[in-house]
């Protein structure tokens, strides 16, 4: 049986073992999980969010130290631990608590005068078995969120915390058990993708939720497919800053160093390219370079920013930074790391274009790329000309010209002179377009994500027969051709001569 060892990336520290488990656990898993969600279906919402609740309570008690052990896993510092895994958490559990019920209380639909006296319902109902597979980036954000969802309506979840973040995994499970969440709604199954991949699908749960990177996604969609397993991914993203020469350029470049760096840039919504319009570009970098250089790098101290976690990931930054420089580009700040150190510094890149893999790949790494432009046009043509779709930010003192720009880009969502923000409020929809990904979760669209969405119609059912049903004949259809006619017309004397046939019908004559 393989197994995982966690360590600190930022000091070595190794945090402990953790066994990985084999196919029959997993599918032993499934099986309780099945049972479960057959007595967890029938809860009421009132009953769930009692329960997840109870998660709430415990976070907000053991705040810091759960802060702490997110920070030992990821090497991340604990400011970023409270601002953005936790907070998110806390957000999403008091949103549900607010809204959940009337998100997915049945709903009445009007029905058209062609089906007078029935009446139509939808009904959101529980999926079943969710299997939710999370990145080590935002482990605990990206693990809850998605967990909180599917239980608050009505499913029981297989969760597969990332072969990275295992501390962070345990950390959830330690959570699930010590506020006395009820046991069996949640079950935390530890491995590496490419290992136990194949088992947590052949489990046949009733939807996967992935977040993580594009290739996983592929691999995924590609062996859900075999079972038509639905499947909703939030995968990897290149998002675009665009800068406009009206902006207030101190507060465009503060957003640029934060939204570029923070959690050392492994963000799927990190900034990962910024244009700027030539008129304002060099006071733009000059601006940008000063307040990179004024960061503190570092952990478990006065520090804002960290280490990176993964060493494979660091290995794209210097990947992507080489081919770069190779193709002309300039590095202003950082560049290089220290050895083998995770410590990735800050870096800024100038004379940068789209034939290098830094404005093209997915770079998740501490880079700010700057590159100009010259109209609207051309900022428009350059943030599309990528394969992902996740975020984007606009900036301008005209509004509407921002706007008018937020709609041409390809993405799941724009921040308009602000970075990121899109993503902060809760009750709006986060996902991505092309390769980011498909679906959208968070607020009322992450309860439906996890819900079958049934449509129902009520009938007393005392007529014997229906206008519809058998017998047909050449009457019927004549009646048939005259009322549809008349309904659908735009003239009002049509509509008046097919009134007749429209009756008989109704009367089923
Ligand atoms: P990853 O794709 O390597 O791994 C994500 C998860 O998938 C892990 O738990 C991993 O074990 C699992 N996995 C890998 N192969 C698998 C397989 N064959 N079958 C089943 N599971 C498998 O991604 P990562 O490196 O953990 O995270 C970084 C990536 O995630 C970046 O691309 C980032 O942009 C993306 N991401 C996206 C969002 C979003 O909301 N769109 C958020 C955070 C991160």
């Amino acid at each position: 049986m393989s197994e995982i060892i966690m360590t600190n990336p930022a000091t070595g520290e190794k945090l402990g073992v953790k066994k990985c488990w084999t196919r029959k656990q997993i599918l032993d898993a499934y099986k309780k999980a099945r049972e479960k969600a057959e007595s967890f279906k029938n809860t009421t919402i009132e009953q769930r969010i009692e329960e997840v609740r109870k998660i709430k309570r415990y976070i907000v008690e053991n705040m810091e130290e759960i802060a702490e052990k997110i920070s030992k896993d990821l090497g991340k510092i604990k400011s970023e631990a409270l601002l953005m895994e936790i907070f998110p958490v806390l957000d999403c559990i008091s949103y549900y608590e607010k809204n959940a019920k009337k998100i997915l209380k049945d709903k009445k639909v009007r029905n058209p005068i062609s089906l007078i006296g029935k009446k139509s319902y939808v009904f959101y109902e529980p999926l079943g078995v969710i299997l939710v597979i999370a990145p080590w980036n935002y482990p605990f954000n990206l693990s809850f969120i998605p967990i909180i969802s599917a239980i608050i309506a009505g499913n029981v979840v297989i969760y597969k915390p990332s072969e990275l973040a295992t501390y962070t995994g345990m950390l959830i499970e330690e959570i699930l058990e010590k506020s006395g969440f009820e046991k069996g709604v949640v079950t935390v199954v530890y491995g590496r993708g490419g290992e136990i991949g194949d088992a947590l699908i052949e489990g046949k749960p009733d939807k996967i939720f992935l977040t993580g990177s594009t290739t996983t996604g592929r691999i995924i969609m590609e062996k859900a497919a075999k079972y038509l397993i639905p499947v909703e991914l939030e995968l990897g993203g290149k998002d675009p800053m665009i800068v406009f020469e009206d902006v207030n350029l101190e507060r465009a470049t503060n957003a640029a160093v934060w939204g570029s760096l923070l959690n050392s840039g492994q963000a799927c919504v990190a900034i990962e390219r910024i244009y700027v319009q030539e008129n304002v570009y060099d006071d733009f970098v000059k601006l940008v370079v000063e307040k990179v250089k004024k960061l503190r790098q570092g952990w478990n101290g006065d520090y804002d920013i960290g280490s990176m976690t993964s060493p494979d990931q660091i290995k794209i930054v210097e990947d992507h930074i080489k081919d770069a420089v190779k193709k002309g580009a300039k590095i202003l700040v950082g560049g290089k790391r220290k050895g083998k150190s995770m410590f990735f510094p800050p870096t800024v890149l100038v004379n940068v274009n789209h034939k290098m893999k830094i404005m093209k790949e997915e770079t998740f790494g501490p880079v700010i790329c700057i590159m100009k432009f010259k109209d609207e046009k051309e900022a428009v043509k350059l943030a599309n000309d990528t394969i992902y779709g996740l975020n984007a930010s606009v900036w301008s003192d005209d509004i509407d010209r921002a706007v008018r720009i937020a709609r041409q880009i390809k993405c799941g969502g724009v921040a308009i002179n602000n970075a990121l923000t899109a993503s902060a409020n809760f009750a709006l929809p986060f996902g991505g377009t092309k390769q980011s990904g498909m679906g959208r979760y968070h607020g009322p669209y992450g309860l439906y994500a996890f819900s079958n969405i049934k449509a129902v119609m009520i009938e007393k059912g005392k007529k014997e027969t229906e206008i519809n049903w058998y017998p047909f004949g050449k009457e019927k259809y004549e009646r048939f051709l005259t009322t549809f006619k008349s309904l659908f017309s735009e003239k009002t004397v049509d509509k008046i001569k097919g009134l007749p046939a429209m009756i008989k019908l109704m009367r089923n004559k």
